[in-house]
């Protein structure tokens, strides 16, 4: 970077007492801004393509004491030197969700469109919960609602609003179901009186492999987590609808009220998909609120090919969708959408000063009517120009490929004799761990998260690990369809070394203390 001209100099009173102009973004600055995007492009140009790893391997213990010497009483000034600052404590050790050998979370590359519609977003700052807000932007967030629902198959009366991810969609949906209910049931409007006395019998259903947030939201609700029942799933990891009829039928004859049951369209281990026309039939008949839960699995409504996975959703009361797992969006972008546009009333509050109650039928549209927040951003900038520019096939065409390399990865896993997988992929994700004959649970369960560890302090790929019945195992999750087989059969070498090292180490360790053992009584 150049150390001529630096904008963006703090606000300051010179000898007249006139401030120098505070930086902020608009036709004035224009030019600031252009040179400050191109001292940003350059930093990052420069960064990129110096990685060579998903993340450096570095530990909080040594990246902290960086901070130490920052003073944020003391600006530096300007504006290069702030960004030599931002990338030591923060770009050169980031984590790249875009490195083909990140296999980690739930976190996927994201599309260039994307991230040029945040530059005009954050510019113009525009808010989207009323129209005398955001205008333009107010449709556009709706169009896309409707292009959503549409695609899901909800039918004409549906709608809906973008949420900070599936976790508020999930609340957002536990709470339209609570409300719903109490009101036909007892008639009695939650949003008035808080909870009815039987509020404690109120009974969610959500397979053992769902997604926490379900639990959450019912403890936010003032259910607890004890309204939430597991149900069980099959040896593919989606949930038995026998099962579920069963709690169903006990949960009723405990005296207990069924308020809604969660499908999960992919499970953020294992990718399962929920049998959702089963589900969707036991729901009918018992009258019970149907949420489908597809933070993951979203994208397959893109997909040409694996589109049919998802039936039955069309047949849901309402849907989870994040567009910041499967549909390449950056965080935050997430959706909830619902069959019936007059359960949103649950969250609408009439404020005076900003959506008063004598405008709701002549005026505007005011997106703040069907959310939980107030000011909020327009995350739908994004998803527009993504589909305008490449459109949801390229997106679907994506998801497709992470998904045929997740049956290709699975193939190669079944072909190690040292490696035990223990699903098929539905999705693009990978359960499996290091296992070579002979070796005890105990010691694969120290090991399997230390080959984690090691490959993450390497810094030459990122993967993960979960639990499942008290196992411990690793996981890889597919998002990049830049991920080559050849990625893939590299991080499986790392695994077996890193592995056998453990196990050698373990083994050393196990014989310095396999001297006589002492039983303690
Ligand atoms: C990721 C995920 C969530 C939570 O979504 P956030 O966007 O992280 O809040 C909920 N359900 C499932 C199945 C998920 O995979």
């Amino acid at each position: 970077m150049s150390d001529q001209a630096v904008p963006f100099m703090p606000s300051r009173l010179d000898g007249s007492g006139t401030a120098e102009p505070f930086p902020v973004f608009g036709d004035f600055s224009v030019s600031d801004y252009r040179q400050g995007m191109q001292a940003v492009m350059d930093l990052l140009q420069h960064r990129l393509e110096g990685t060579t790893g998903p993340f450096s391997g570095i530990l909080p213990g040594e990246l902290a004491p960086l901070f130490s010497r920052v003073d944020l009483d003391c600006p530096l000034g300007n504006l290069e030197q702030a960004l030599v600052e931002v990338d030591d404590l923060y770009l050169r050790d980031a984590v790249y969700f875009h490195h083909p050998r990140y296999l980690a979370h739930l976190n996927c590359p994201v599309t260039l469109p994307a991230v040029l519609a945040e530059a005009i977003q954050s510019g113009v700052n525009t808010a989207v919960e009323t129209w005398d807000q955001s205008a333009g932007a107010t449709l556009i967030e709706q169009a896309l609602v409707d292009w959503t629902a549409k695609r899901i198959g909800l039918g004409e009366e549906a709608d809906g609003v973008f949420t900070t991810g599936g976790t508020q969609s999930n609340l957002m949906a536990m709470l339209l179901a609570r409300d719903h209910f109490c009101q036909r049931r007892w008639h009695h409007c939650t949003r008035e009186q808080g909870l009815p006395p039987e509020s404690s019998r109120l009974r969610i259903f959500a397979s053992e492999m769902s997604h926490f947030s379900v639990q959450k939201a019912a403890s936010l609700l003032g259910l607890g987590y004890q309204a939430v029942v597991p149900v069980q799933s099959d040896r593919y990891y989606r949930m038995d609808p026998q099962a579920l009829e069963a709690a169903i039928l006990r949960c009723k004859a405990e005296g207990d009220y069924p308020l809604a049951v969660v499908a999960t369209a992919g499970t953020t281990d294992f990718g399962s998909i929920d049998p959702l026309p089963a589900t969707s039939a036991l729901c009918r008949a018992h009258d019970i609120w149907f949420h489908v839960d597809a933070a993951y699995g979203c994208g397959l409504l893109n997909s040409r090919r694996h589109r049919h996975s998802l039936d039955g959703i069309e047949q849901a009361d309402s849907v989870t969708v994040d567009y910041h797992k499967s549909f390449f969006q950056p965080v935050s972008c997430s959706a909830l959408l619902v069959r019936n546009r007059h359960h949103l009333s649950c969250v609408t509050w009439h404020a005076d000063y900003l959506n008063p109650f004598c405008a709701r039928q002549e005026g505007p549209p005011n997106l703040v009517d069907k959310s939980l927040q107030t000011t909020r951003r327009f995350d739908a900038l994004k998803l527009w120009l993504t589909l305008r520019t490449v459109g949801a096939d390229a997106l679907g065409e994506a998801f497709d490929t992470v998904i045929q390399r997740a049956r290709q990865a699975y193939l190669l896993l079944l072909s190690e004799p040292d490696i035990q997988v223990i699903h098929q992929p539905q999705l693009s994700t990978l359960v499996f761990r290091y296992q070579p004959a002979g070796v005890d649970d105990q010691t694969l369960n120290r090991i399997n998260p230390a080959i984690r560890s090691d490959i993450m302090r390497s810094g030459k790929a990122m993967i993960a690990g979960t639990r499942v019945h008290d196992r411990q195992y690793l996981k890889f999750t597919l998002l990049n369809p830049q991920t080559g087989l050849a990625d893939i059969r590299a991080i499986v070498e790392l695994i077996k070394q890193y592995g056998g090292q453990q196990l050698v180490a373990s083994q050393a360790h196990a014989s310095q203390h396999a001297e006589p053992e002492v039983i303690c009584e």
